[in-house]
């Protein structure tokens, strides 16, 4: 007779056991339509789940990330199906759930193309109108081995039979296709109504490139159509913003293999790239950080010690000399920095010591894993390390938390979540270390006021931290600052401070970055405005157009005088229209364009307009360059236009 609690602690007691449908049912007969799959004492279980004895339940719907989960895998499922009415012959493998999605793994003779595809999910959609039962079913898994054979199916027999022998097989049918799984699913397929197949591409059987060639179909699925198009509405913007097409456009940076994941920085990027180092350079200075920088290559030795070798080592770059020494590229700043602090005697009363770095650092990373200026292999970071006393850690942390987000909101970020990372499974210091800096940690987020979510097993290697994630105009989230307790590195690399008992200490060093990767934070910044950044990081802040060449001896006169005053500024001569001229600059997302004809030559005027193609009128050299001044030093929440 079990007793079905439910979340709000209500009890239902049933005389038989009764299935998470039933349960459903016994709520309302809305939630019984809805639901698509139950929590059983937190186990994710089908509809048709029997519970038999007592147990925590709960109607999973697709409110709710795991009901998403269901959908999306349900319709991996539909997919396979689909391909198999299609195409007898396919091989079906595995079919994930990934973020946003799904895809399936299928062995066939040729590719698929855009014809194909269209072609399945026509199918997908007629089976979801047939709303077929979905039915589960366990088998021994010799048995299943065998029942996948005589299918055909040999990928599949591959799979079942690496599972361990005593291990019972769930099978999932559907009409009358079948596919080994662990569930949950959805009820029957009516429950997917919203899903589109996006992509096919080539995928080695088991992520091998010795093994077969496999045809991977990418899919999203959404609980309504309404979530669907605005999905895909993203994904189209996110390919418009795409950085590395900004990149090329605005003639900003190139990579090219000769040097994988390093950039070519071209003159304008480069702008970019000097203007975020100057202004974090200025927030530093008067948050009361000091400027270093420390050796590129350094004895292996030197990082066996710091732990780094035996941690990271598979990302770091070695090099051996003629003279048989090992070096390693620096992939972090800090030993450097320890180094620095280190040498001369530090007393307790020069605490909290700021040292930041602009340290450019390598990583070796899987070429498959790199992805324009957001997944590269040498990058700068705006590093700092912090040395205090174990008492100034709640301070310090609320200063840097402070900092971080005020410098993001000058550049449009005020949407901005929080993460805390744990001890990982790979680590040095003991457990008691590890319990004083997450409670360290911890206790500066409560003093900062900030609500953090938990981001398990996620913490660096020497400390646990904070990990700031910003959200993007198109609702992207992007990881970008961090800040880390660490009570393991300064020891073991023999970091000392004098107390006020002339004792020797070890300091607490707090590592922290705002931008992170300036490289990866370009790439934000280009993709969250669209290549449009504003004025006082534009590499182009106004380009100045004369109509005929009588106008040319003044352009180049303003030109010159605006260049004088620092503003990033060029002319535009060429025998073109004007109205050619503002077209080709508007493309190059040039802030302002300022155009002179007789008129405003005679009068020492220029008219001005906007990247928007706003008309400004016209005003005087001087004014709009007071103006500008204005908008550059407000980091744009004064604009030209007033
Ligand atoms: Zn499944
Ligand atoms: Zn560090």
């Amino acid at each position: 007779m079990p007793v079905v609690t439910l979340p709000d602690g209500s009890q239902r007691r049933f005389d038989h056991p009764v299935t998470v449908d039933e349960v459903a049912g016994s709520i309302g007969a809305g939630l019984r339509k809805a639901a698509l799959a139950g929590r059983v004492n937190g186990k994710l279980v089908d509809t048709s789940h029997l519970i038999g004895s007592d147990a925590a339940v709960s109607i999973v719907t697709d409110r709710e990330p795991d009901g998403l989960e269901v959908i999306r895998h349900s319709t991996a499922h539909l997919l396979a199906q689909a391909v198999k009415e299609l195409y007898p012959d396919a091989q079906v493998t595995i079919g994930p759930v990934i973020e946003d999605g799904f895809y399936y793994d299928f062995a066939y003779k040729r590719p698929f193309n855009t014809e194909d595809l269209a072609a399945i999910e026509a199918k997908m959609q007629e089976l979801a109108k047939a709303d077929q039962k979905v039915a589960r079913r366990v088998m021994p898994r010799n048995e299943a081995v065998e029942f996948f054979k005589g299918l055909g199916e040999i990928y599949k027999a591959e799979i079942i039979a690496s599972i361990p022998e005593k291990e019972e097989i769930s099978l999932y049918g559907q009409g009358n296709w079948i596919d080994l799984c662990r569930g949950p699913h959805v009820p029957s397929t009516g429950k997917l109504k919203a899903f589109k197949l996006t992509r096919v591409a080539g995928a080695y059987w088991r992520g091998d490139s010795r093994n077969e060639m496999l045809q991977r179909i990418y899919g999203t699925a959404w609980p309504d159509k309404k979530q669907l198009d605005e999905y895909l509405h993203r994904l189209e913007e996110a390919e418009k913003r795409d950085h590395r097409r900004i990149g090329r456009e605005l003639d900003l940076f190139h990579l090219q293999e000769e040097a994988p994941g390093a950039v070519f920085w071209h003159p304008k990027g480069w702008t970019v790239f000097q203007t975020l180092i100057a202004y974090m350079r200025e927030r530093q200075r008067a948050a009361g950080y000091q400027e270093v920088s420390a050796p590129e290559l350094m004895d292996a030795g030197l990082w066996q010690l710091s732990g780094h070798l035996e941690k990271f080592g598979e990302n770091m770059f070695l090099t051996r000399t003629p003279d048989e020494r090992v070096y390693a590229i620096k992939p972090m700043n800090c030993p450097g920095h320890i180094q620095i602090f280190k040498h001369g005697l530090r007393s307790y009363r020069e605490l909290p010591i700021r040292l930041a770095e602009f340290g450019k650092v390598h990583r070796y990373e899987p070429s498959g894993a790199l992805h324009g200026l957001m997944r590269v292999r040498a990058f700068t970071q705006d590093d700092a390390h912090i040395f205090i006393t174990e008492r100034q850690i709640t301070e310090e942390s609320v200063a840097v938390t402070k900092l971080l987000l005020d410098i993001y909101r000058d550049f449009g970020f005020d949407d901005v979540r929080i993460k805390f990372a744990d001890r990982p499974p790979k680590r040095v210091g003991s457990d008691e270390v590890w319990d004083r800096a997450e409670a360290a940690l911890k206790a500066a987020s409560h003093a900062a006021g900030i609500e953090y979510t938990l981001n398990p097993g996620e913490g660096a290697f020497y400390g646990p931290k904070l990990e700031f994630v910003l959200r993007d105009a198109i609702g992207r989230d992007w990881q970008c600052g961090t800040i880390q307790v660490d009570l393991n590195l300064p020891g073991r690399l023999g970091a000392y401070y004098i107390d006020e008992h002339s004792a020797k200490v070890t300091p607490v060093m707090l590592h922290r970055a705002i931008f992170g990767s300036l490289e990866r934070f370009l790439a934000i910044l280009l993709e969250h405005h669209a290549g449009r950044l504003p004025a006082w990081l534009s590499p182009l802040q106004c380009v100045l157009m004369s109509i005929t060449d009588r106008q040319d001896e003044y352009v180049l006169k303003v030109t010159e005088s605006l260049k004088n005053q620092g503003f990033r500024v060029e002319s535009d001569l060429r025998n073109e229209k004007v109205g050619f001229k503002i077209r080709e600059h508007t493309l190059k997302r040039v802030p302002y364009l300022l155009v002179a004809g007789d008129k405003e030559v005679a009068a020492n005027l220029v008219s001005v307009r906007t990247l928007s193609g706003k008309d400004l009128g016209t005003m005087s050299p001087q004014t709009f360059a007071e103006r500008l001044r204005i908008e550059l030093d407000s980091r744009g929440r004064r604009l030209v236009e007033g």
